[in-house]
This record gives structure tokens, C-alpha cells and sequence, in this order.
């Protein structure tokens, strides 16, 4: 879960995020949009402070994230995050982009790393690649690697960013199918994304940024389909 208050984050002069406030409760999924540079990505780093917060409380997963006697590597390793890009080793193999982490920083041993790192690859229709080196693999397939990889950590709540954004077209279905059968496993998820049919199909809540505020949120049905404020009926008339 995650409960976010008061955020706000400056760069600088620049406050990129003016007075966040956001919910998410166990097993939901939501996702959040909005125009570019309105500061989505950044709110969504603020929550496991890959960014530094500059006011407001965050809470993940029962860690007070902005408090400073936070456990920051407790918090981390509940939380899992797939980005644009993947960020696999090149020179590992996939089972071995799947176990490093898990032994490095849960303590697993190998042959139980490699267990629940095949688990998750079958999870995301890779198991046939488990010896490739991922730069003989399509972003696509990479892109769901990262997803295992995360996965193989056991988190209690996903975080993604724009995860199909750097994908060719025709890779950008495989890895929301995934995504979706994650949500529908009951994973707490929160995607930020470009692609409203995702939104509208997976979604439990959409939030809309512009700005540096959450302008609207509600059921994808409200904000997608039907939305009240101007901003939000103006971004939707240009996406859609
Ligand atoms: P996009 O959809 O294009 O990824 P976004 O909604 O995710 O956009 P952010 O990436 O959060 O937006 O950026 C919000 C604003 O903060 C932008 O104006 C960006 O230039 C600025 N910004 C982000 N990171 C930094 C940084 N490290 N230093 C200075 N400004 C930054």
C-alpha cells in the first residue's frame, strides 16, 4: 500500500510537484496520467526515494518513507520497479539476471534462486530463454525479463514507469498482457503510462496529473471516459 501526502518536490527553483496527494490501497491498480513533464515519473521516484522528497509524508508498505530513521534498503526490497529501460546485465544470462539479486540481497541459496526465478519466468512466457544473453532478445522479451526479475524478489507492491514507452509497437502488447496478469493475480500496482487502453482496461483507479497536481481521479470509466475538469478533457480530446 501506499499513501502519499502533502508531496511536494522541487528542482531548484523549479517545483515540478506542488501537493500530491495519493492512495493505494493493497491489491489495487492504478495508473497515472497526464501530459509530459506534468510529474509523474517524479512522483512516482519520490516514492521509493529515488528522488528526495522536498515536503509531505509518504508511507509504503507500513515504512515511513520520508521519515529519517527510515530502514531505506527494508523498504526498497518490498517494492519492485520496472522503468523504460531494463537495465539487464548483458553479460549474465536471463537466469542469472534473475538470481544475482536474490542471493546478493535476500541470501537465497542458488538452487532456491533458481527455483523462483524459473517460477516468474514462467509467469511472463520466457521460460524457453532462460540461457539467452538479453541482447540477443527483443525489447519486448527483455522488458518482461525485468518484470521476472523484479518479481523473483518477492515484492509486496509493483512500481512501473512508462514501461512500454521505449518498445517498438509491436512489442508494447506482450508486455501489458503481462502486466495485466499481474494485476488480475491481485498485484498492487502502480503504472505510470501513455497507454489509455491499458488504463481503461486494467485500471482500478486512473489518476491525472497536470502541472505538478492530481487534476482528477476516479474509476478509468470517469477520468478516461467521461472527465469534468477542462484540463483533463483537453488531454483526452488530443491522446484519444
Ligand atoms: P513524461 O511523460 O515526459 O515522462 P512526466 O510527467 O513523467 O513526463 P517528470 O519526468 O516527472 O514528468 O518531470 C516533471 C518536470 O520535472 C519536468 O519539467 C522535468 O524537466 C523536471 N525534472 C525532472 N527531473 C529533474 C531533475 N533531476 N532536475 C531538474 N528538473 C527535473
Amino acid at each position: 500500500a501506499i499513501s502519499v501526502k502533502g508531496l511536494v518536490k522541487r528542482f531548484g527553483a523549479v517545483e515540478v510537484l506542488k501537493n500530491i496527494d495519493v492512495e493505494i490501497k493493497k491489491g489495487e491498480v492504478v495508473c497515472v496520467i497526464g501530459p509530459s513533464g506534468s510529474g509523474k515519473t517524479t512522483m512516482l521516484r519520490c516514492v521509493n526515494l529515488l528522488e528526495q522528497p522536498t515536503a509531505g509524508k509518504i508511507i509504503v508498505n507500513g515504512f515511513e518513507v520520508t521519515d529519517s530513521e527510515c530502514d531505506i534498503d527494508a523498504m526498497r526490497r518490498s517494492i519492485g520497479m520496472v522503468f523504460q529501460q531494463f537495465n539487464l546485465f548483458p553479460h549474465l544470462t536471463v537466469l542469472q539476471n534473475l538470481t544475482i539479486a536474490q542471493m546478493k540481497i535476500l541470501k537465497r541459496s542458488k538452487d532456491e534462486a533458481e527455483k523462483t526465478a524459473r517460477h516468474n519466468l514462467e509467469r511472463v512466457g520466457m521460460a524457453h530463454k532462460e540461457a539467452a544473453y538479453p541482447p540477443q532478445l527483443s525489447g519486448g522479451q527483455q522488458q518482461r525479463i525485468a518484470i521476472a526479475r523484479s518479481l523473483s524478489m518477492n515484492p509486496d507492491l509493483m512500481l512501473f514507469d512508462e514501461p512500454t514507452s521505449a518498445l517498438d509497437p509491436e512489442l508494447v502488447g506482450e508486455v501489458l498482457a503481462v502486466m495485466k496478469g499481474l494485476a488480475k493475480e491481485g498485484m498492487t500496482m502502480m503504472v505510470v503510462t501513455h497507454e489509455m487502453a491499458f488504463a481503461r482496461d486494467v485500471a482500478d483507479r486512473v489518476i491525472f496529473m497536470d502541472g505538478g497536481y492530481v487534476v482528477e481521479e476516479g474509476s478509468a470509466e470517469q477520468v478516461i471516459g467521461n472527465p469534468q475538469h477542462e484540463r483533463t478533457k483537453s488531454f483526452m480530446f488530443r491522446v484519444l
